[in-house]
C-alpha cells in the first residue's frame, strides 16, 4: 500500500466517539513517549506534520484517528511512560487504553519499541494487556538507524531476555531513512486482504 492520502479525522476517548468503521480492520500504534511514534506515522504517511496533532497540548491523552487512502484508519494511541505525570493522569490513560483494547473495533496494534532500550516494565505490561484482551499485535523496533548491525544483534539478544520473538516476526523502522516503510506498508496490505 502506498499511502497517498491521509487526514486527521478526530480525537476520541470513549468508543462512542470513535469514527464509524470504514473497513473490517484498523491499525493502531502505541509505545512509550519518545519511542518515535509520531515520526513513524509521519514517515509512513509521507506527511511531515501529520501526527503533530496528537502532540498538541490536551490531545496527548486522547486517541487520535487518521484516515488513510479513504480505506482505513490509523489510530494513534496515547503514549505511556511520561516521567512525572500525576496518578490521576496515569489512571485516565489506562482507562482510555483499556477501553480501546476492549472495544469491538477490529484492530491490529503495532507496539513500538526503541531498539536501543531493553523493554521497560510498562512495555511489558502493554504486551500483557494485548494478550489479555486477545488483540493481535506486531512489534516494531524504532530508530534502527542509530545502531550498527553488530550493535543491533547484541541488543536484540538483551531484549530477548525480556520478550520472546523471532526476527522474522517483528518489523524494524527508521523514520530518518524510512527504512522499513515498504515492509510495513506491505504488511498493512496483507492484513487488509486477510
Ligand atoms: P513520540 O513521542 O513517540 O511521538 O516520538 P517522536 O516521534 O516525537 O520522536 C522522539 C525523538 O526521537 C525525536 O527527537 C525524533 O526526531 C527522534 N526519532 C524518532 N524516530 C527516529 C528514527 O527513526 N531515527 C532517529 N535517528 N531519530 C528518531
Amino acid at each position: 500500500m502506498e499511502i497517498k492520502k491521509s487526514d486527521f479525522v478526530k480525537s476520541a476517548v470513549f468508543e462512542a466517539d470513535y469514527p464509524e468503521p470504514i473497513n473490517n480492520l484498523e491499525f493502531a500504534f502505541v509505545g512509550r513517549s519518545n519511542v518515535g511514534k509520531s515520526s513513524l506515522i509521519n514517515s509512513l504517511t509521507n506527511r511531515k506534520k501529520m501526527a503533530r496533532t496528537s502532540k498538541t497540548p490536551g490531545r496527548t491523552q486522547l486517541i487520535n484517528y487518521f484516515i488513510i487512502n479513504d480505506e482505513t484508519y490509523l489510530v494513534d494511541l496515547p503514549g505511556y511512560g511520561f516521567a512525572k505525570v500525576p496518578k490521576a493522569v496515569k489512571q485516565a490513560w489506562g482507562n482510555t487504553m483499556e477501553r480501546y483494547l476492549a472495544s469491538k473495533r477490529s484492530k491490529l496494534v503495532f507496539v513500538l519499541l526503541d531498539i536501543r532500550r531493553v523493554p521497560s516494565g510498562e512495555d511489558l505490561e502493554m504486551l500483557e494487556w494485548l494478550d489479555y484482551y486477545d488483540v493481535p499485535y506486531k512489534i516494531i523496533f524504532t530508530k534502527v538507524d542509530k545502531m550498527s548491525n553488530n550493535e543491533k544483534f547484541k541488543q536484540l539478544k538483551d531484549i530477548r531476555k525480556k520478550i520472546e520473538f523471532k526476527n522474522s516476526d517483528v518489523l524494524f523502522y527508521s523514520a530518518l531513512s524510512h527504512k522499513g516503510r515498504e515492509e510495513l506498508a506491505e504488511y498493512l496490505d496483507e492484513a487488509l486482504e486477510e
